[in-house]
């Protein structure tokens, strides 16, 4: 669909270009969208979107509203601040913990700042659909959503507030979930594609072979904090959820002399106590304790310590032996071994995290034993290091669990998710419709995200170079930045070609600005990113510009008439 043509003068234009990168950006789409001027910094992972950020998050919004139109979504706009009740229906306040932006009014009620909305749209279509005829429905909301996510980071990648697409499938049978989340993965395909992004679909639940559950939609890119797992011969991708860092000699480490010890049989935590001689809430460090045989807790030299009575508090009488650090340092296959429903995940994590003796990939795969959502999770970030995760361990090379082929391991931004939810919801609220028996039915669902916001950092993540940002046409904040490269002659022609190229339905920008340098202007151009730049400079006079490619770099001389025949 078109854009509005407009002509924007860079003279009446609110943006201040930065030659540095914010001191505490770490990823290019933090650094890059800040200095080019598209988004602020208001607080820790919340965001202002100056005019050019708004125009491409309004691009982006555009494209996912027309698909998501395409295959029949009807758009609403829930609240964002929500009563407490129906989240505590669907045992989310508890759940959700410090995620959660919790407030009270003033007469003391409970309220939430809404994460995502299964539990209000439930509500809504219990209000407003009564009958089987009444369905299939698709609902959705382009909508502020807010997580006080632990480590606000990466800019507007993942904020504390931030712009989702939100939709919800209602469905009497199996049958029609499963097309809905078809016709989702189908939508989803289709504004990805024209976003200009790079994208994978994975399986977001490990281990479920071919199954459709639920599939994320992944950006590979280095600032993505999910890791997949992707064979090279077959279809199979999944999410990995995974810590990836290299192998160092342990000599290296600064560390006290390694403990000795035997590895005996000892039934209890505080046998294994009165064996080593310290109290049964003792911390102990280069340790590594395995339950039946299972690695449960991990002490690395230097810095890591096991809790004896911590893990006393979680362990039933088991059997519990020790081996030296030196046993499993350099050792993946040890922490290959690092399996199953004990494993400690945080201390896990931590021990792979470790520069100094860490090895491999670990793969969260399932859900802890407090039954928190554990999906794409990152130790600190996501769940406390004394939770319970099931670990497993992945290398890149490790059979693909379809044929057998070496897996590739990448990095990834996750940028869509959809899942069928199935009854959950619907039980929780007893979300039922007149069936064609003319018996109540109970409504089974799916719920699908795409991070509208977070597909503009990605997109800057996966388009750009060292001299700044190139966005994909349809996302651009212009389709032609017309560049004054002099004085009142070459302001004049570029003026004039702005206009032509809008009057041809092109969204323009034209630097106007006066008192800036034509380097000043080239620099900005490139950090600004639209695909196509013209320059008015030294041919101005006979009417020649310079047609430039920002992306290829390539460039060509052409009379204005030319150069409006062309781009328009
Ligand atoms: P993540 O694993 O990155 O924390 P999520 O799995 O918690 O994301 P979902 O609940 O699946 O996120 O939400 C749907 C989509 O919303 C995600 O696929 C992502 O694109 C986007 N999203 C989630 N959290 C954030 C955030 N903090 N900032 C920006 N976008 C986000
Ligand atoms: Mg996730
Ligand atoms: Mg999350
Ligand atoms: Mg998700």
């Amino acid at each position: 669909m078109a854009h509005a043509a407009q002509v924007q003068r860079m003279s009446r234009l609110m943006i201040k270009t930065l030659r540095d990168d914010p001191a505490d950006a770490e990823t290019a789409s933090h650094k890059l969208l800040v200095r080019a001027g598209y988004v602020r910094r208001t607080s820790a992972g919340i965001w202002t979107w100056l005019p050019l950020g708004k125009k491409v998050l309004e691009n982006v919004s555009r494209i996912v509203r027309e698909e998501m139109d395409a295959i029949g979504g009807q758009e609403v706009l829930l609240p964002a601040l929500l009563p407490k009740e129906p989240y505590e229906v669907s045992g989310r306040w508890e759940e959700y913990g410090d995620l959660l932006f919790r407030l009270k009014d003033r007469k003391g009620s409970d309220y939430l700042l809404g994460p995502t909305h299964e539990e209000i749209f439930t509500l809504t279509v219990k209000d407003q659909c009564t009958s089987y005829k009444d369905l299939p429905v698709i609902l959705y909301q382009i909508q502020t959503k807010y997580r006080d996510e632990a480590r606000p980071r990466s800019g507007v990648l993942r904020g504390r507030e931030f712009q989702m697409k939100d939709s919800y499938s209602f469905d009497t049978t199996d049958e029609g979930l499963a097309t809905s989340y078809a016709l989702h993965r189908e939508a989803y395909t289709k504004i990805f594609e024209r976003l200009g992004l790079d994208y994978r679909i994975v399986s977001a639940v490990s281990g479920a072979m071919g199954g459709s559950a639920s599939e994320e939609f992944l950006a590979p890119a280095a600032a993505g904090e999910d890791t997949f797992v992707d064979c090279p011969a077959c279809d199979y991708a999944a999410n990995t959820e995974a810590v990836t860092v290299k192998v160092a000699p342990v000599e290296d480490a600064d560390h006290g002399p390694v403990e000795e010890l035997d590895t005996p049989d000892t039934p209890t935590i505080e046998a294994l106590a009165a064996h080593l001689d310290v109290p049964a809430s003792a911390t102990l460090k280069n340790l590594l304790v395995k339950v039946d045989g299972e690695i449960v807790a991990v002490g690395v030299p230097g810095d890591r310590e096991v809790d004896l009575g911590k893990l006393g508090e979680h362990l039933a009488p088991a059997t519990v032996e020790l081996v030296t650090a030196e046993d499993f340092v350099d050792r993946p296959d040890l922490v290959r071994g690092y399996v199953g429903p004990q494993g400690l995940a945080g201390t896990a994590f931590r021990y792979l995290a470790d520069p100094r003796i860490a090895h491999g990939t670990a793969w969260i795969t399932g859900a802890n034993k407090q039954g928190m959502h554990a999906k794409n999770v990152v130790a600190g970030r996501d769940f406390e290091v004394d939770q319970y995760l099931d670990v497993v361990v992945v290398e890149p090379g490790d059979p693909c669990p379809k044929c057998g082929t070496g897996l590739r391991i990448d990095r990834a931004i996750e940028i869509g998710h959809i899942f069928q939810l199935g009854r959950k919801y619907a039980d929780a609220f007893e979300l039922d419709v007149l069936g064609q028996n003319g018996k109540p039915t109970r409504v089974t669902m799916g719920s699908y995200g795409i991070g509208v916001s977070r597909a503009v950092a990605a997109l800057a993540e996966q388009s750009h170079d060292g001299s700044g940002l190139c966005w994909p046409r349809e996302v651009a904040p212009a389709d032609v930045h017309v560049v004054a490269a002099g004085k009142a002659k070459q302001t004049e022609l570029a003026l004039e070609i702005g206009e032509k190229l809008g009057a041809a339905g092109l969204r323009v920008l034209v630097d106007d600005r006066a008192g800036v340098s034509p380097g000043v202007k080239f620099t900005d151009a490139e950090l600004i990113g639209v695909p196509t730049i013209v320059v008015a400079g030294r041919r101005a006079g006979e009417g020649v510009v310079e047609v430039k490619d920002r992306r290829t770099g390539e460039r060509e001389e052409l009379s204005v008439e030319d150069a409006v025949a062309r781009l328009g």
